[in-house]
């Protein structure tokens, strides 16, 4: 065992000096390369694009009539590739492009003191190039690692050089690439030469911003030489992983892990700490075994024998203390719980947990950023991501009131420093505003979060009318078991605290919904539980995706809880496009079944799918799905990305109670309790609705079947009246008109208020109306006829 590596034994028996030498990854430089480079900059420098052509002949023994490659040229390049490499490309593709839209920089702002406002904004740069190597290191996953990040961030310029084979073009593979990451221009250039051009710039190609992408040793040592004039990302060398196992992980994953690495180059760097000597020599063997038909074994070998570590500690504390001060660019915690040791990992380029966590998936799928540090520089730098392609601008503005309070300090300062040019500026700021009392200063509004200052109140007109069908709650009363316990509610239940998390109600909601105790939730009114199921699953930044039109709570929500809103509508009204919001690969989906205002149910399947395939959550709004012919609510908790929520304000009658509720999951109910605290349900309210839940079922299924009916027989009047409406499976019912303000107006002023919705999308205007018992629909009917008809 010990010939295979260069280091073989117990960590803490290893000398300082073999330490250091197994931590030292230094490359030597050759000033021979250096000098080379050189010479080809200046050449590029001073000749421009007679010297890249005159270079691409020398080097890559291509000749080139034009540098640029035509965009028909990486589309066709992108269609002839094998259909399951484009698939993978594409899969990768969409991964790196949610991860780095999740964790993009964002601008933020702070009161430093009352009126003096600091913002910091990140601004894309305008122009990025990537670098990406030819022939046999033509390495398409990093021209998407480079230029999906780059657009993201919203570089609106993204340039790729790559060196041109013998019929005058970079490979193929890579103009795919190229063409699926959304490059904007392609140049067939290579080695140092492309460096110079894009730092510098040619008759063809304009000077970027930033240079990123591996190369060969010239290609480094240019991006070295140029980085006074452009940005450069940190050098790439050779491959690294140090693997931490203990008695849990699999010998043979993780000799599958090592030799991986270990194929890339005769000087990757591979460490294996493991917990004791018989676990490393059974880790060793597995090496030996899968390394005798390994087709890269030469360069594996060499790379073990050069710069692998095979080692065993009994302590946890030594292996994380070596990996820290080892920094490698992988790391793989191959543990049993990775998770409390990656608390403690410092210096890392990125750290796979677990060993079904295996690199090569993060060098290809994850969607993180395969560009990372090596060579110990993992100390002080992180692997590529956005960030490297913004730069920020900060912003400052003082008030009046602040300017006069500033001045004097600032002036004392300015005075200290010998800077009375400076101290005369403070004062003269302060005094050309107008004076506001200091005590006023306290009393200057404070600023509220950014994606609040841009949102207006939920305001509804719900000032009185004599017969109200404007907000969907049961025109029948209150079931009378719920009559009798508000009369009858104890003194307790207003004095004390509500019990923490309704374990009651939980029970009795529970056997109504079909589901365990552990699988529901209650809260304040369903509003409260579709916000804290979105906040419990979705970061700031974060797309909440929905079908529109929907309930109108969904883009406050999305405001609220700072997220971005994906409105995606419909082809058709009576449809949800299933196809196009699986499409925004929302980290929450919401949809509402029956839709309001549309009163459309979505279909089994239209569901099912969904919920199959949704790259986040989805929570299924059915706050009117007693009045549909079926629901999910059942079988939420067998679907891990399903959250179905219900109400009590509509089928039950008890709006003013405020008590919605959602079955899901036993550890997604735990997560979405866990946005909000415990008191959501008041004990009064928890007392009404239990004896409802015990006593009233058979009230709000007779009325439930006289929603029905009202709605059938409704619509057919309508119809006879020659007004169309939207079928329906909800307690309301949605009727286009021309104008649906001046509808509801005069509606109003014959006393029936209903709900204008104007411009509806896919619809136009419409008013929505609540279905009650007989005698009210048939004022709503004459009152809507005359509004139509004026
Ligand atoms: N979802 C939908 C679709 C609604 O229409 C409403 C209220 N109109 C709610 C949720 C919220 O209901 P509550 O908070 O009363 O449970």
């Amino acid at each position: 065992m010990s010939e295979l590596f260069s280091f073989y034994g117990r960590l803490e028996d290893a000398t300082d000096v073999q330490k250091a030498e197994l931590a030292d990854r230094s490359t030597s430089a050759d000033p021979a390369v250096a000098s080379r480079t050189a010479a080809i900059i200046q050449r590029v420098r001073t000749e421009g694009d007679v010297a890249l052509v005159a270079l691409a002949a020398e080097l890559d023994g291509a000749a080139l009539r034009t540098l640029s490659v035509p965009r028909e040229l990486r589309q066709r390049a992108l269609s002839s590739l094998e259909s399951p490499v484009r698939r993978s490309l594409e899969r990768a593709a969409a991964n790196i492009e949610s991860v780095h839209r999740a964790f993009l920089p964002r601008a933020s702002e702070i009161e430093v003191e009352p009126g003096i406002i600091v913002g910091r904004r990140p601004d894309p740069l305008d122009s990025v190039g990537v670098y990406a190597p030819g022939g046999r290191a033509a390495y398409p996953s990093s021209v998407l690692m480079g230029a999906i990040p780059a657009r993201v961030a919203g570089v609106s310029r993204v340039i790729l050089c790559s060196p041109p084979g013998p019929d005058g073009l970079p490979s193929g593979i890579v103009l795919a690439a190229a063409e699926l990451a959304g490059v904007s221009e392609v140049h067939a250039i290579g080695g140092a030469g492309a460096i110079a051009a894009m730092a510098y710039g040619t008759q063809s190609v304009a000077p970027v911003r930033r240079i990123v992408g591996p190369g060969n040793a010239y290609v480094a040592e240019a991006k070295l030489q140029v980085s006074g004039v452009t940005g450069i990302d940190s050098p790439a060398g050779p491959s690294e992983l140090l693997v931490i196992a203990d008695d849990s992980a699999n010998p043979d994953s993780i000799a599958r892990e090592v030799l991986a690495q270990a194929e890339h180059d005769p000087r990757a760097a591979v460490v294996i700490l493991t917990h004791s000597d018989g676990s490393a020599l059974e880790i060793g063997r597995a090496i030996e075994v899968t390394l005798a038909t390994e087709p890269r074994r030469a360069i594996i070998e060499e790379s073990l024998a050069t710069r692998g570590a095979l080692l065993w500690t009994e302590s946890l504390e030594h292996a994380l203390a070596f990996s820290n001060g080892y920094a490698p660019e992988h790391l793989l915690l191959a543990l049993r719980d990775p998770d409390a040791a990656l608390e403690q990992i410092r210096n890392a380029g990125t750290v796979f947990l677990g060993d079904t966590s295996s690199v090569a998936y993060g060098d290809y799928m994850t969607g993180a950023n395969h560009v990372l540090p090596t060579g110990g520089l993992a100390r002080s730098y992180s692997g590529l991501s956005t960030l490297d392609f913004v730069r920020w601008t900060t912003y400052q503005r003082v008030s009046a009131a602040a300017a006069i309070d500033l001045a004097p300090d600032v002036a004392i300062l300015a005075e200290a420093e010998g800077l009375p040019a400076h101290a005369a500026a403070a004062r003269r700021a302060g005094e050309g505003t107008v004076a506001t009392p200091p005590a006023r200063r306290a009393r200057l509004a404070p600023r509220a979060r950014a994606t609040l200052r841009t949102l207006s109140l939920y305001e509804p007109n719900r000032a009185p009318c004599a017969l109200d069908l404007s907000d969907n709650t049961n025109r029948w009363g209150v079931p009378p078991a719920a009559e009798r316990a508000l009369r009858d509610v104890e003194a307790e239940r207003i004095t004390r605290y509500p019990s923490v998390y309704t374990p009651e109600l939980k029970r009795a909601l529970s056997e109504y919904a079909g589901v365990r105790a552990d699988e529901i939730m209650a809260g304040c009114g369903s509003d409260d539980v579709l916000d804290s199921a979105i906040r419990a699953f979705a970061e700031p930044g974060d797309v909440l995706a929905y079908p529109d039109p929907t309930f109108g709570m969904l883009p406050l929500w999305a405001k609220m809880n700072g997220l971005v809103a994906a409105p995606v509508p419909a082809p058709d009204p009576r449809a949800v496009d299933i196809d196009a919001l699986l499409a925004t690969r929302a980290r929450v989906t919401y949809v509402c079944s029956p839709n309001n205002p549309t009163g459309l149910a979505l279909s089994r399947s239209d569901v099912e799918r969904l919920v199959e395939r949704a790259a986040g959550i989805v929570i299924l709004d059915e706050a009117y799905a007693e009045f549909a012919p079926d629901g999910w609510i059942a079988e939420a908790p067998r679907h891990a990305h399903l959250v179905v929520a219900r109400t009590m304000s509509k089928a039950f009658g008890l709006a003013g109670l405020r008590i919605g509720y959602a079955a899901a999951a036993a550890a997604t109910i735990t997560q979405i309790e866990k946005a909000r605290g415990p008191y959501m349900v008041g004990g009064v309210a928890e007392r009404v609705a239990l004896a409802a839940l015990c006593d009233d079922l058979a009230w709000v299924r007779t009325h439930i079947g006289a929603a029905k009916e009202s709605r059938t027989r409704f619509r057919a009047e309508l119809d006879g009246a020659g007004i169309p409406s939207l079928p329906s499976d909800a307690n309301f019912v949605l009727v286009p008109v021309a104008d649906a303000a001046a509808v509801a107006a005069h509606m109003r002023a014959a006393g029936v208020a209903v709900r204008p919705f104007p411009r509806l999308r896919g619809i136009g205007d419409a008013v929505r109306i609540t279905v009650g018992p007989w005698p009210m629909m048939d004022t709503a009917l004459r009152a809507l006829r005359s509004a139509v008809q004026r």
